[in-house]
């Protein structure tokens, strides 16, 4: 926390806004807007929800397919399937680990010839570095298929003058505790494709609000969901806003310190930045050859872990996890041996020189 919150959420109590609603959760959401440049966005309680109530306005439903990065958290894929729609995946590339647009590309071709096109594609901008969008909105806008931005770990990154999750139909946004900025828990839906209304988002709200009508009883035309943020927790996200920038600094200088003390070394990879943006560097993640550097992956894992230093493997692509390997993956090779070979490092906003000193010490001593 930076010290701004606390303010935000005493008004909070001071006022009895104690609810899903209030002037914080206004407040958040027109603070969130000019942060990041975008026309509306709906405060939720969490990433997840957004990502749900993006896919129902994208009109997914039972039985639909939905085009989804492998390389992701499984929260990217989960609510397609509370849809009862599907998922494909496709592999990243190498430039960026996010969707490969070629891939895509050619997974949508296909489609269009068979006349079976997905309902919606789900592109994950991983580790707080967006993907290539210019070319997978060319493809999607000439199939004509609506794009839903994970951008969960991306808040602070850009995409040529853009920001992160602007440039899709919808972009969604995680608070979550571990994430770059908290509110504990929370998430935010955005779009800029919606009419001077924001019709969109307005339905949106509605649906996070049980579904409820507009009426003087409780009247319900459709199935809603219970998703706003509590007034309280958007004080802390009021708080969280003002020290984005900071934050991502401190990330990007976690990430330059270990590649300044280890990026010299043989059999150390450290992520790429892609030419077309600025990442905000959310965890710093190598990967590791573990003949030229002298250990694997989980030989340095565990020696850090044998001083209580928590480190962790790359997400584990969605094609190899259990619950999901019985849908179709196109391409994977990346994304698995980025998983079989990569570490995320400590990455805190509030590591010391001497925290990231020790861990580094430690992986120079794992090496054989
Ligand atoms: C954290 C995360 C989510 C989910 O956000 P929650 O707020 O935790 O529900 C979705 N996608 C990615 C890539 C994430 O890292």
């Amino acid at each position: 926390m930076s010290g701004h919150e606390q303010a935000y959420i005493q008004s909070a109590f001071d006022t009895n806004w104690v609810s899903p609603l209030g002037p914080n959760v206004d407040g958040f959401e027109r603070e969130f807007c000019q942060s990041i440049g975008c026309a509306h966005a709906l405060a939720l309680s969490s990433g997840t929800a957004a990502i749900h109530l993006a896919l129902k306005l994208a009109g997914v439903g039972s039985g639909d397919e939905v085009l989804v990065s492998t390389f992701t958290f499984s929260a990217s894929v989960n609510p397609i399937l509370y849809l009862g729609g599907h998922p494909t995946f496709i592999d990243s590339e190498t430039t960026s680990w996010n969707m490969d647009p070629a891939l895509l590309e050619q997974a949508l071709s296909e489609r269009a010839q068979r006349n079976r096109l997905p309902k919606a594609v789900v592109v994950v901008h991983l580790y707080g570095q967006s993907a290539d969008m210019y070319p997978i909105l060319a493809a999607c806008n000439r199939y004509g298929v609506p794009v839903i931005e994970d951008a969960a770990e991306a808040l602070g990154a850009t995409y040529k003058e853009h920001s992160a999750g602007t440039l899709g139909r919808f972009g969604i946004y995680s608070f979550n505790g571990n994430k770059i900025i908290t509110t504990s828990g929370g998430g935010m839906l955005v779009t800029n494709e919606d009419d001077e209304d924001g019709a969109l988002i307005a339905h949106a709200r509605k649906l996070a609000t049980q579904a409820r009508e507009p009426a003087p009883h409780y009247q319900h035309t459709e199935i809603g969901y219970n998703y706003r943020l509590s007034n309280i927790l958007a004080g802390i996200g009021r708080g969280q806003l003002q020290v984005l920038a900071d934050r991502v600094q401190r990330r990007r200088q976690n990430f330059d310190y270990y590649e300044e003390r280890l990026g010299h070394l043989p059999g150390i990879s450290f992520m790429p930045e892609a030419p077309w943006g600025k990442g905000n560097r959310w965890l710093t993640c190598i990967v590791i050859d573990p003949d030229q550097f002298g250990a694997d992956r989980e030989t340095i894992r565990l020696a850090l872990e044998a001083d209580n230093i928590e480190s962790r493997p790359l997400w584990k692509p969605m094609h190899m996890q259990p619950i999901f390997a019985k849908y179709e993956s196109v391409g994977g090779e990346v994304a698995q041996h980025l998983f079989e070979h990569g570490l995320c490092l400590p990455s805190g906003s509030n590591l010391s020189q001497a925290d990231l000193d020790r861990v580094i010490s430690m992986m120079l001593a794992a090496r054989k």
